[in-house]
């Protein structure tokens, strides 16, 4: 059955098509926080989000990583493969944040002497808990073949965006990452916006991600809209929002 509604996510929904093999993503006017305990509907989120993580994407995929992304259909929709969604959000910091500030008494802000990566077990009932490596084969959710191959994406993705948003001036100071299984292989899946990650102006420190949702410090959509726009003058694309 086609235009069905397979799923509907925090920030997107999720429809079949006439091919079993390809679904269509729809970004929502939709903000969440607390793991979707508070929740507001934002006019205009949906649209930018979509037009940072097509750029995102696009981006990351002429460098050689693989993405479930097919096409983009019109604004706010796209069609992607359809993956077996791996239950892990797979965590990079380059600097201290967010939960890791406050677990280890940390200073937010501080480099980190090497990346970090951090799994977590993605199930919304149990507030998505932390899963280590020997956790997470025992349960049978990664091979330890997997989680090399999820570690090595992961730390190349973040390579990537590191030197792409050192171009706008931008510091990547921690991000989430979904993958999937597609045809024997883990690509990379769901999408990479503000929604996402911690992005810190380089001058003014100031956050240009959910955090102003999260700690109420400003209109969400002009601030990720700077992102967009920063993004869009290095990488093309529509940045009208
Ligand atoms: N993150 C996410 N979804 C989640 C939890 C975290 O996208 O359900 C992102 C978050 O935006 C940040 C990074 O993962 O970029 C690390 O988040 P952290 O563990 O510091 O938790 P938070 O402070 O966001 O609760």
């Amino acid at each position: 059955m086609s235009n069905e509604l397979l799923y509907s996510g925090k920030a997107k929904d999720v429809f079949t098509t006439a091919d079993p093999n390809v679904l269509k993503m729809v970004y929502k006017d939709q903000a969440t926080a607390l793991n979707g305990k508070r929740k507001e509907q934002i006019a205009g989120k949906g649209l930018v989000n979509y037009r940072i993580s097509k750029l995102i994407f696009q981006y990351l995929m002429a460098n050689g990583v693989e993405t479930h992304l097919i096409e983009n259909v019109s604004e706010t929709e796209q069609l992607v493969k359809k993956v077996a969604i791996v239950p892990l959000e797979v965590v990079l910091r380059n600097a201290v944040a967010g939960s890791f500030a406050r677990k280890f008494g940390q200073e937010p802000g501080k480099r980190l002497a090497t990346p970090i990566i951090e799994c977590y077990y993605k199930n919304d009932a149990l507030d998505d808990p932390a899963i280590n490596i020997s956790q997470a084969t025992a349960l049978e959710i990664m091979t330890p073949a997997e989680i090399e191959v999820i570690e090595a994406q992961t730390k190349k993705i973040n390579d990537l965006l590191i030197n792409l948003f050192n171009h706008i001036n931008i510091d990547l100071i921690d991000f989430k990452l979904e993958f999937g299984r597609y045809d024997g292989r883990l690509i990379l899946a769901d999408e990479f916006s503000p929604d996402n990650c911690r992005l810190w102006d380089q001058d003014t420190h100031e956050s240009l991600d959910k955090d102003v949702f999260r700690l109420n410090k400003g209109d969400l959509v002009s601030v990720y809209d700077v992102v967009l726009q920063r993004l869009a003058k290095i990488l093309g694309g529509s940045a009208d929002v």
